[in-house]
């Protein structure tokens, strides 16, 4: 017989325990359906001798579909009576399991180490922190190869985006710089407690094998900035902060072979690191 999945009852009872209401501050929005659950695991790809990072567990409703399918993992929580009862929530439904996950209190935008080495992340992430966390994570824990988040569905679109489509923007390019990312469905609101007015999206990432570039990520991150920041603008205009003036920022492009009559939202992640490149090899003072 299948392991048993939290559904609307136990949710709300472990609430109740709790004495918890949902906040919308730290985007608590809790999946009481078993059925969400099993399409986020199969669709996170993972293979059973994985460690699991999982951010913001709440009640531990993924958190029991993670146990089935991996090894191990480690859940860092934000909340501290979620993180508190999360070992007895898992102790309860998965009798034993309690040895194999490490609860971490703490905020997944800040968190510099974990007690285990990740090697995927999957999580019903906090809809107003999604990017950030997400970012941050895959910069600080390059042992994390791939990763399948729940966010609200326009961020998926976003994350997804290819160049020249009108979503397409910074959570784009700089999750590219990391991995190839691909939508992976859309979940409904009736499937959370409370419900979210907006659907959700699914996002998969893979993990490049190797680093496009040796340039530094965050001279390539300052440059997707600037450029987005005035996106209608030329990329001469738009990275003009950022260089000095809209002249240097020509010499830059110039010396990239980057049209400068171009907008930031027609550029791949190719293309910014040619311009950050160009910028190290030409223009940054020598030390
Ligand atoms: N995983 C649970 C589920 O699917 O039912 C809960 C998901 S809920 C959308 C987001 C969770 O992230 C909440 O438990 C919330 O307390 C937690 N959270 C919010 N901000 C956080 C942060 N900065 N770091 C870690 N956890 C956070």
């Amino acid at each position: 017989m299948e392991n048993q999945l939290l559904g609307p009852q136990e949710i709300r009872e472990l609430a109740a325990v709790l004495g918890i209401r949902p906040t919308k501050t730290l985007g608590q929005n809790f999946v009481i359906d078993p059925n969400t659950i099993r399409r986020i695991i199969a669709a996170a790809r993972i293979d059973p001798d994985e460690t699991v990072l999982e951010v913001g567990p709440g009640l531990g409703s993924l958190t029991l579909g993670i146990l089935d399918a991996a090894h191990d993992m480690v859940a860092v929580e934000i909340d501290p009576p979620l993180a508190e009862q999360l070992p007895l929530t898992v102790a309860k439904f998965r009798p034993g399991a309690e040895e194999r996950i490490d609860v971490v209190l703490n905020d997944a935008m800040k968190v510099m180490e974990l007690p285990k080495i990740p090697t995927a992340l999957v999580a019903n992430l906090p809809y107003n922190v999604a990017v950030p966390v997400l970012i941050h994570l895959l910069g600080q824990f390059p042992s994390i190869e791939h990763a399948l988040v729940m966010v609200q569905d326009e961020v998926a679109d976003r994350l997804a985006a290819q160049p020249g489509s009108k979503i397409y923007g910074v959570p784009s390019v700089k999750a590219n710089w990391f991995c190839e990312v691909s939508k992976a469905g859309v979940i409904g609101t009736n499937v959370f407690w409370p419900a979210p007015k907006i659907k959700s999206g699914l996002v998969a990432f893979k993990r490049r094998p190797e680093l496009l570039s040796d340039v530094s990520r965050q001279l390539v991150f300052d440059i997707i900035d600037a450029a987005f920041a005035q996106r209608r603008k030329t990329l001469r205009a738009a990275l003009g902060p950022w260089a000095g003036s809209s002249a240097r920022a020509g010499e830059v492009l110039d010396a990239a072979g980057i049209d400068s009559s171009l907008r930031g939202e027609k550029l791949d992640i190719f293309g910014f690191i040619k311009i950050a490149e160009a910028y190290r090899d030409h223009f940054m003072e020598q030390a």
